[in-house]
């Protein structure tokens, strides 16, 4: 006997009837390259209809942190779940919302006082656009409306945030439609020159930012940044030293400081917080993609005690932040923080973190010296491979020729998950990998890599 779903045809046929996805040229799903479909997850590890297993390492877009299907956090939303699912988050409050908000101050960079909810990392950018803009309006400084951003930065989709990302595959379409803001050169270590140290490339790069503060100051609300990692643009990375001065600069050009660390944020870089190895607090800290530890979408703004003040008073005065989204401060989402920044204080994550960042450079060393890698480079739990055509000179590869996506392919044949940006092929696994697993993300990469560069 035949069951009615037989009748169905598979889901990825049905799916590519009825839906459009992410960042996808749907054209490439039609024959190449089959859609997955997941039916469940465990630790690091996808599971599709047919059973095959894949190892998420790319915590599915950056998100997760301590495996799919975690037991706590599950508990923790499945509770919620049955208390208060969801509550409008203007004249009401809810214990999760404000445990989070307490939670997020306290582990922190110091001197950040509050905490503004939105529902996803490009809607977090948008707030502390906002906010920064809105703060100089509110200080008789009106005339402070630009922003400066950094080359190859990324933070987010919508169109305040792609304005002040610099990605040109994602924003170049848009441009007729973003606002102007400020470009400074990016203080991505790849660029450096042959023996310079990553700290004295990152001082030098500081040189035209701090100009660009300078000449601008009267009009710059903010700078914003990716601390120590421009994610989206190919895991470049820069010393912390770029960010102590940068610090040091908006201080005495009055500029705000936005860290945008809703990829690094959360032991990506080794510690909770990046900031944190600069030693500064910026006036915004953007936090998203882990803060649920991948389960719900969920974002928060944290701010200072100064930016507060300058929005606190009379009704009349129409000063208030009146920003808001229907979810704002889920409870179920919050819920989900909540258990999330519960494993960070129960069990040592973040030491924990350093051996498997050991552990990922050992097992990934010996693709320093293949013959179409230019650069392994590392920042805590972020490893990132450069593939190039031609090692000695850097020549990278044509994009059209898609070697990543050979990289791709070649690695869900071997049960993984590696999704290269471009030429550039990365690990940022969920916390809860085992060296073993480790061991074999690094064979089935150094493969794939192999299988992608052979022609
Ligand atoms: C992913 C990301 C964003 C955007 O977050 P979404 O939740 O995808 O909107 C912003 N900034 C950085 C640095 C990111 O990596």
């Amino acid at each position: 006997m035949t069951a009615p779903s037989d009748n169905l045809p598979p889901l990825g046929v049905r799916d590519l009837a009825a839906v459009w996805h992410p960042c996808t040229q749907m054209k490439d799903h039609e024959r190449e390259l089959p859609l997955i479909a997941i039916r469940r997850g465990q630790g690091v590890w996808l599971e599709d209809m047919e059973g095959r297993r894949y190892l998420d390492a790319i915590s599915s877009w950056w998100v997760n942190l301590f495996g799919h299907a975690n037991p706590v956090i599950s508990a923790a939303v499945a509770r919620q779940l049955a208390e208060l699912e969801h509550v409008i988050f203007a004249g009401f409050t809810h214990e999760p919302a404000v445990d989070v908000a307490e939670a997020l101050i306290r582990l922190a960079p110091p001197g950040l006082a509050r905490c503004f909810f939105a529902d996803n990392g490009s809607a977090a950018v948008e707030v502390a656009v906002k906010m920064s803009f809105h703060f100089w309006r509110n200080s008789g400084k009106p005339g402070k409306q630009r922003f400066i951003t950094l080359a190859n930065s990324y933070h987010g989709e919508t169109l305040g945030a792609l304005a002040v990302g610099n990605v040109a595959l994602y924003k170049d379409i848009y441009a007729p439609l973003l606002m102007d803001v400020i470009t400074a050169p990016s203080p991505d270590g790849y660029a450096r020159e042959p023996g310079e140290s990553a700290e004295s490339h990152s001082r030098r790069m500081f040189a035209p930012m701090r100009e660009l503060l300078e000449r601008h100051a009267h009009e710059a609300a903010a700078v914003i940044v990716e601390p120590l990692v421009q994610c989206a643009g190919s895991m470049r990375m820069y010393h912390p030293v770029y960010l102590r001065l940068l610090r040091a600069a908006c201080d005495e050009f009055n500029v705000h400081l936005i860290a945008d660390e809703i990829a690094v944020g959360f032991g990506r870089t080794g510690t909770l917080f990046a900031c944190e190895q600069a030693q500064i607090t910026p006036d915004f800290l953007c936090l998203s993609k882990g803060l649920t530890g991948g389960y719900l979408p969920l974002s928060a703004v944290l701010t200072t005690s100064t930016v507060y003040d300058a929005f606190y008073d009379e009704y009349t005065k129409l000063n208030a932040f009146l920003h808001s989204h229907s979810y704002t401060g889920n409870p179920l989402a919050c819920a989900a923080a909540r258990a999330t920044l519960g494993i960070f204080a129960s069990t040592p994550v973040i030491e924990r973190n350093r051996e498997l960042a050991a552990h990922m450079a050992r097992a990934t060393a010996s693709l320093a010296d293949h013959p179409h890698v230019a650069e392994v480079r590392q920042q805590g739990m972020i490893l990132a491979i450069e593939m190039v055509r031609q090692r000695s000179s850097r020549e990278p590869y044509d994009f059209r020729e898609r070697r990543g996506l050979k990289v791709y392919r070649h690695a869900l044949q071997r049960g993984a998950v590696l999704r290269p940006i471009g030429n550039v092929v990365y690990f940022m696994p969920p916390y809860v990998i085992t060296p073993e697993e480790i061991d074999l993300l690094a064979d089935i990469a150094r493969t794939g890599i192999d299988a992608a560069t052979c022609d």
